[in-house]
């Protein structure tokens, strides 16, 4: 029998060159490895600038924070998604709102989205689920439609002058739509490094955005560094200029920067990922045509206008039920190959229970997550592996 993981990292000797390399260079926390590695992922994402942190979590939650966002403020998302799309907004202090997805979509339903928006809401975080990027022109819509109710509490609230869009992106980079890249649609995204992702740094995460008209991206920089490093007006770098010890510290701010190791990591891994990419294409190309005449739906990774980032081999057992497809997790458990539920939705989390959601106001998400489960896809799987997930998942469900 054979033993297929979910999600392993992908880890060559170019991580381990570049992880030994930082350890020799007498520089392991934020520096140039991390500068470059930011530099880098702008280029990638064709945007003017970015900033890595210690999680995609960290970034979601700085941004709110640089955009002022806190008590009295609503932040809007999917039911649908994972839990540090809206804890972040709990941490500083705002209000979550839960949209339904639409039915028989992983996505947002756009005029609930738009329904949602209040005078008290500042933004909207989208998912790119399974790595495929959301319908941003009908978010954008839905934004623009309701600017008359935006209040602007601040400078940087007031150079928007509406709804702020924030992609959790956490699953999507280097996916595409429309000529344009993940990290260059919304106003601000968010990707995410973590051990299970694409591309990842072990933790850590990259936050991009588009030119904000009025808005200096170097002051805007500064913020993360600012939020992210204790509020130190100098970072341990610039300090290590002789005699330079002198700071100041201007507010009681977080730690939550990414280090050089994690950089070198990710370095490697960027150097790798368009042939990752490639591969995991090539993998979703071999489900899509495997399991096109069973009774399951899979996602659209791929079309003329779109590629996604091949994150996730998301499927939905038609005509299953939740014990059903419980079931052929454990079956497929039973023949060495893990699967995974993307995701039970917020609204079923103690958490969000105790905050007063109800998945009875979520039918759709509801309707989703019943049947929905998870096919291993990374770049370790073999040719052999595949064929071996594929046999087994056919000859399972086909029971
Ligand atoms: C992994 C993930 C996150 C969190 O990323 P971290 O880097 O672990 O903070 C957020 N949103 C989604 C959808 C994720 O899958």
């Amino acid at each position: 029998m054979k033993h297929i993981s979910f999600s392993p990292p992908d880890m060559t000797e170019a991580e381990i060159a570049e992880v030994a390399e930082a350890l020799r260079s007498g520089w392991i926390t934020t520096g140039p490895r991390t500068k470059e590695f930011e530099n880098l992922i702008s280029m990638c994402c064709q945007t003017e600038k970015s900033v890595c942190l210690n999680s995609a979590t960290a970034c979601m939650e700085l941004i709110l924070r640089v955009l002022g966002v806190g008590p009295g403020d609503e932040v809007i998302t999917s039911a649908y998604t994972y839990t540090a799309t809206a804890s972040v907004t709990c941490h500083v202090g705002a209000k979550v709102v839960l949209v339904d997805t639409a039915p028989g979509s992983f996505e947002m339903d756009y005029d609930k989205l738009a329904d949602a928006i209040t005078e008290r809401t500042k933004v909207v975080v989208p998912v790119d689920l399974g790595g495929i990027v959301c319908d941003y022109d009908r978010i954008y819509a839905a934004v623009e439609g309701k600017k008359h109710l935006f209040c602007s509490a601040n400078d940087l609230q007031q150079a928007f002058g509406r709804v702020v869009v924030l992609s959790d992106a956490a699953h999507a980079f280097g996916a595409q739509r429309r000529g344009r890249m993940c990290g260059e649609i919304a106003d601000f995204t968010s990707f995410s490094f973590h051990a299970v992702k694409n591309l990842t740094t072990a933790e850590g995460g990259a936050l991009t955005w588009r030119p904000i008209p009025g808005v200096d991206n170097e002051w805007l920089y500064r913020q993360f560094q600012l939020l992210s490093l204790h509020g130190q007006s100098k970072d341990a770098l610039a300090k290590t200029q002789l005699g330079a010890w002198e700071y100041d510290i201007v507010a009681p701010n977080f730690k939550c920067n990414m280090t050089d190791i994690m950089a070198g990591i990710g370095l490697a891994q960027l150097k790798r990922y368009p042939e990752m990419l490639r591969r995991r294409r090539e993998l979703i190309d071999r489900y899509d045509e495997a399991l096109k005449n069973c009774p399951v739906q899979t996602l659209d990774h791929y079309g003329a206008d779109h590629a996604s980032s091949g994150h996730l081999y998301m499927v939905r057992l038609s005509g299953r039920d939740v014990a059903e497809r419980n079931d052929v997790i454990v079956k497929m458990a039973e023949r060495g190959i893990a699967c995974n539920v993307h995701y039970k939705p917020l609204p079923m989390m103690t958490a969000y229970k105790a905050l007063g959601f109800d998945i009875a106001d979520y039918p759709n998400a509801y309707d989703q997550y019943r049947n929905e489960m998870t096919l291993p896809l990374h770049t370790r799987l073999t040719d052999d592996d595949i064929e071996y997930v594929i046999s087994n998942f056919v000859d399972i469900i086909s029971k």
